[in-house]
């Protein structure tokens, strides 16, 4: 497939490979922040493929997995109302809240339908005018777009059966979180290349500056993956800290000026709780004064829920790169994807998962096509 099985490339893969070899001459920590790399690394085994001292730690880029468990019983809460279509992402239907999933409200009767678009939640509402329709709108810049549009259509064709419980967040301030925080040890980023095909990568010029940090935009194949660690590794051994792209396919500097110009019509940045990891200073996307209307969270008097993080899940330590998911007591045995307690083990972003479905029960075409990266042509 164009685009997919060059990238994938067994002999250019080992090149990469033996050239990072070559350059490094220390241990370097990394991290690559989107969950989608995460999976990429586990499928293929590159990590394996990595020198001795090259680590590569595993960000808090899954926007599922950050979803806090508020907004999650806040979803349970309206989901069960008799008068709501509830709508969200397939991955959202299955984390867990306080008391139970998505899913779970859908058993009891509840009408909770997956979609793959906010539009098709504005559709719903054109077809249903006698009932109210709320879109659960989660996820990065990648998504982000998508939701303000629906919003926007749904304010200029004047639906108003239609409302959104906000969940979406922004990386950069996730980025300036963890490098402030005394914990981390990142040395340097692989930044989500789908993030900056949206956003471009301007907004990472200050971070990299101002900590001193080497930020490489990646993309999501195995050679993406190798090529944004290996520009890392040059900028560290060199002693610089850099803003690079190598997913200059599909990132240009400046991003996606019409999908920038629909968020900022709709959105306003505001503070947003990252589940597991806690408030952070404006990360996160609520709806700007204009489209407050749409607000599902006002229109129906959600602010008195709160609610309090499992104890069992480490999922803010694994988000953060701290611990690895078989460190957690829980992994693959209280734990697991058919019985979560936290989503980075729903989520097909999730870390836990990609632990749980390429490392430590990895299924024979996981194994196989780890085999084929490894391969030399
Ligand atoms: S294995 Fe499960 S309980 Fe442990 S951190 Fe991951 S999601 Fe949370």
């Amino acid at each position: 497939m164009k685009y997919v099985d060059e990238f994938r490339d067994a002999a250019t893969t080992h090149k990469l490979a033996a050239e990072l070899r070559r350059v490094t001459t220390r241990p370097w920590t990394l991290m690559e922040v989107c969950g989608g790399q995460t999976h990429a690394i586990m499928r293929f085994g590159l990590d394996e493929l990595l020198p001795p001292g090259i680590e590569l730690v595993h960000g808090p880029g899954c926007p599922v997995c950050v979803t806090p468990v508020e907004l999650i019983d806040k979803a349970l809460a309206l989901a069960a109302r008799p008068e709501v279509i509830f709508c969200s992402f397939g991955d959202m239907l299955r984390v867990p809240g306080s008391q139970g999933d998505l899913l779970d409200v859908k058993a009891k009767g509840g009408d909770v339908r997956m979609l793959y678009s906010p539009l098709d939640a504005l559709q719903l509402a054109r077809r249903h005018r006698d009932r109210e329709v709320v879109f659960f709108g989660v996820g990065f810049e990648t998504t982000a777009p998508a939701t303000a549009l629906a919003v926007h259509r749904a304010r200029v064709e004047g639906l108003t059966n239609f409302s959104l419980l906000g969940a979406h967040v922004l990386v950069p301030p996730a980025l300036r979180a963890l490098l402030e925080a005394p914990d981390n040890r990142v040395q340097g980023f692989l930044a989500a290349g789908h993030v900056c095909a949206v956003m471009g990568f301007r907004e990472y010029l200050p971070l990299a500056r101002r900590y001193r940090v080497p930020i490489v935009v990646t993309g999501f194949e195995p050679l993406d993956i190798l090529q944004g660690v290996l520009m890392c590794v040059c900028q560290l051994e060199a002693g610089r800290h850099e803003v690079e792209n190598a997913y200059t396919r599909s990132v240009q500097y400046e991003g996606n000026r019409g999908a920038q110009r629909v968020m900022a019509e709709v959105f306003r940045v505001v503070p947003r709780a990252w589940r597991g990891i806690g408030a952070i200073a404006e990360s996160g996307l609520g709806l700007s004064p204009a489209y407050a209307a749409f607000d599902a969270e006002q229109r129906f008097g959600l602010g008195a829920i709160t609610s309090e993080e499992s104890p069992d899940c480490r999922s803010g330590q694994v988000l953060t790169g701290v611990i690895e998911p078989t460190a957690c007591p829980a992994f693959g045995g209280r734990c697991t994807p058919e019985a979560p307690l936290g989503a980075p083990m729903v989520s097909s972003e999730g870390t836990c998962a990609a632990y749980y479905s390429y490392r430590r029960f990895g299924t024979a075409r996981a194994e196989s096509e780890r085999a084929n990266a490894r391969r030399p042509a």
